[in-house]
């Protein structure tokens, strides 16, 4: 084993260490197949004798990084694995609510990685097949000297202040009484602050200043990073567009509606740190 420093949680390397121990996380047609009796803190990991009854099923196998400074490696297995009996299924958008930051970060990856191998097959200069990289997660064609990266596609969230009040979009496919932030992905040669302006006012019609980061999250659906702002509104009236936002309103911060996002998701990170900032002042 090399001596090397060792990241707390996840460290997102394309590079194995050759720890002596590795870690498997198992995904299976897009979600992470896990043990029914977790044996890591990290409750998704599989370790290496408990994944020899899945090594059959296994169709591809890539380095994620490490996890407390022991090798990780994706396996996406086949079908048949379903039925093996120490394990469970569970949906990528379920870990938003029970894994942490950096165990959710982990099987966004890996879910991501693979996904981006599948649509990255051949090149788009010239139409030969591309092959992976083997000191990078990048897929290669030599003959063009071009590499493509798994996509990551960032977006940014906001949620519009107002004293006591913030503002709550509704999209037009959400149920009534269902509120966010609002959200939008960020146009070539635009900084997020930009896109912090340019999307409030197109969707709601509303100037904001003093844009302040809050944190970013990865949101594998298929690839976005969220980019989470508090924003101050300039003006007040709302127009909404009605088309990415069928429904908007200044929200009071005691009068919340029935259905926010939880904040293990970045909206309701959002939202939770305007209503504690706000309840500080008072
Ligand atoms: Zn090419």
């Amino acid at each position: 084993m090399q001596s090397t420093q060792v990241l707390n949680g996840f460290h997102a390397s394309p590079k194995p260490l050759n720890t002596d121990k590795k870690w498997i996380l198992a995904v299976l047609d897009g979600q992470i197949l896990v043990p029914r009796k977790p044996i890591a803190d990290n409750s998704m990991l599989i370790d290496q004798s408990s994944a020899d009854q899945l090594k059959f099923f296994c169709q591809r196998r890539l380095w994620l990084g490490q996890w407390q400074g022991i090798d990780c490696q994706v396996w996406e297995l086949s079908a048949e694995a379903k039925a093996a009996s120490d394990f469970k299924l569970i949906e990528l958008r379920n870990l938003l609510f029970t894994a942490d930051d950096q165990a959710f970060s982990m099987a966004c990856r890996a879910v991501q990685l693979l996904d981006w191998q599948d649509k990255h097959q051949f090149c788009g200069t010239c139409g030969l097949a591309m092959e992976g990289s083997s000191s990078e997660h990048a897929m290669r064609c030599e003959p063009c000297n071009i590499s493509n990266y798994p996509r990551i596609s960032p977006c940014i969230i906001v949620v519009v202040t107002r004293g006591e009040h913030c503002l709550l979009a509704r999209q037009p496919s959400w149920p009534e009484g269902r509120f966010s932030a609002l959200a939008g992905f960020l146009e070539a040669g635009e900084s997020a602050e930009q896109a912090v302006h340019r999307e409030v006012f197109e969707e709601v019609g509303v100037e904001v200043t003093n844009i302040r980061y809050v944190g970013s999250q990865s949101w594998p659906f298929p690839g976005q990073l969220m980019i989470g702002f508090l924003a101050e509104a300039v003006t007040e009236n709302i127009l909404v567009d009605g088309i990415e936002i069928s429904e908007a309103y200044w929200c009071h911060y005691r009068d919340l509606p029935h259905y926010v996002p939880p904040p293990t998701i970045m909206g309701g990170r959002l939202i939770k740190q305007f209503v504690d900032e706000v309840s500080a002042e008072q």
